[in-house]
């Protein structure tokens, strides 16, 4: 009997395995002419001062809607991308439409302090990833003390020379860096201090259990404090509930983004969003 369960679990596996496959092809041959077709576009999130309740910034969220794959979240293409290199002029393609749209927005509401764009470890290694970028944000006649760069901390562990000097190079000229997803890649304090960090965005692992669960409550705290304490802004990602809110406002977090907030909105509710910010 057991035999029999092992061979079913097999060809289970194997269909389930099949089918991934050729998803992933059907999303790689998509994904070339998302694009040209205009078939990406941006969500925009916004994060809150906590204590004030206004919005001071937003995040670019990519989004892909296609004729035959219909909407296709970023988790499932972002790996992809990656792996074939379509991240490269993807990803420049994001930052072009994130500083237009910013510039919209600066329009509205010329206090916003920053707009935030997701790379990937992948854009880094490109050599001309440094004057791509800061080609993109004079363009669109921005500064790039105007651009947040969020990268997760996987990125920071796949610490090499390359990398670090990279970011330096956009820390110089001045980008602003924060670490997305902190506290789920085991990053050692060593490399926190060796990047040039400007903001820590508590991962929504943490914030989830706020404030029922004791070990999540005492991780954020911590991650809180050690952010202060190296002089970085704190961003908590994914609250959800206001008894969230309450618990990192009394732990002094400062900025807050979730849904209790808002969802990633598209440019044009962004833009009412910011009317009466
Ligand atoms: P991330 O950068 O950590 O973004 C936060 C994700 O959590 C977003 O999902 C957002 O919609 C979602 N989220 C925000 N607040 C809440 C909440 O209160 N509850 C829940 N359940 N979810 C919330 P999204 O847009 O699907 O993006 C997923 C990930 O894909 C991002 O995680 C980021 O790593 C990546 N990604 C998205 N856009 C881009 C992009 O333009 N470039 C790159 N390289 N990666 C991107
Ligand atoms: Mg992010
Ligand atoms: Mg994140
Ligand atoms: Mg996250």
């Amino acid at each position: 009997h057991a035999k029999n369960l092992g061979k079913d679990n097999f060809q289970y596996y194997n269909k389930q395995l099949s089918l991934n496959v050729h998803e992933q092809l059907k999303i790689e041959q998509s994904l070339k002419d998302a694009i040209k077709n205009g078939e990406l576009y941006l969500n925009y999130q916004p994060q809150y001062n906590l204590q004030t309740h206004k919005v001071i910034a937003f995040e670019a969220l990519v989004r892909w809607q296609n004729k035959e794959l219909g909407v296709v979240p970023p988790t499932k293409f972002i790996t992809i991308a990656e792996d074939t290199g379509l991240i490269i002029d993807l990803g420049k393609y994001i930052f072009d439409v994130a500083c237009r749209d910013f510039i919209q927005m600066k329009k509205v509401d010329s206090e916003l302090h920053y707009i935030a764009i997701n790379v990937s470890s992948v854009q880094f290694k490109d050599p001309d990833f440094v004057q791509d970028v800061l080609k993109i944000v004079e363009k669109n006649g921005l500064k790039p003390s105007d651009i947040e760069i969020e990268v997760t901390e996987r990125y920071i562990m796949e610490y090499s020379e390359m990398n670090l000097k990279a970011m330096i190079d956009l820390k110089n000229l001045g980008f602003r860096f924060s670490i997305d997803d902190f506290g789920t890649g085991y990053s050692s304090m060593n490399y926190l201090t060796k990047f040039p960090i400007d903001v820590i965005k508590v991962d929504k692992a943490f914030i989830d259990g706020i404030p029922e669960d004791n070990n999540n409550v005492q991780i954020s705290k911590a991650i809180v404090a050690l952010s202060k304490s190296l002089n970085y802004k704190v961003v908590a990602e994914g609250i959800e509930h206001e008894k969230q809110e309450d618990f990192l406002l009394s732990i002094k977090c400062d900025i807050g983004q979730g849904y209790f907030f808002s969802k990633p909105l598209s440019i044009e509710d962004a833009l009412k969003v910011l009317k009466d910010n």
